[in-house]
């Protein structure tokens, strides 16, 4: 089965696009779990931040300065957010293609506990 965040950058799933560049993507989490909820996507199929390498110094830096650029744009640099990256299993990342959360719109919890 094809990854659903690679059908989503060949449009095979339309999807409104709030940034495009040559090494990114960024769009609307599907299911919010805070008001401003943004994923922040590599063009390049690579499951998660463990397969990064070297080469991939320049998408890593683009994922992050996207976010920031994304939240001042969106009107929550002030107000504060929150970067997320989910690795693997035990970091419960449920799509294998690397996406940086951009979290913000209100206050949020800590909730980091192992269960
Ligand atoms: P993660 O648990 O870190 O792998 O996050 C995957 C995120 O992708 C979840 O927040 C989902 O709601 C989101 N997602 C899954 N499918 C889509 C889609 N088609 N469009 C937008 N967001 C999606
Ligand atoms: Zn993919």
């Amino acid at each position: 089965m094809e990854c659903i965040f690679c059908k989503i950058i060949k449009k095979e799933i339309l999807t409104e696009f709030l940034y495009e560049d040559d090494l990114v993507v960024a769009f609307k989490d599907s299911k919010p779990i805070v008001p401003m909820h943004i994923l922040i996507i590599s063009k390049e199929h690579i499951e998660s931040i463990t397969e990064l390498s070297d080469k991939h110094e320049a998408l890593a830096g683009r994922m992050i300065m996207t976010a920031k650029k994304l939240a001042n744009k969106l009107g929550i640099a002030q107000s504060g957010y929150k970067l997320l990256f989910r690795v693997g299993r035990n970091g419960g990342q449920e799509v294998p293609h690397i996406h940086l959360h951009l979290l913000g719109g209100g206050q949020m919890s800590e909730n980091i506990r192992v269960v």
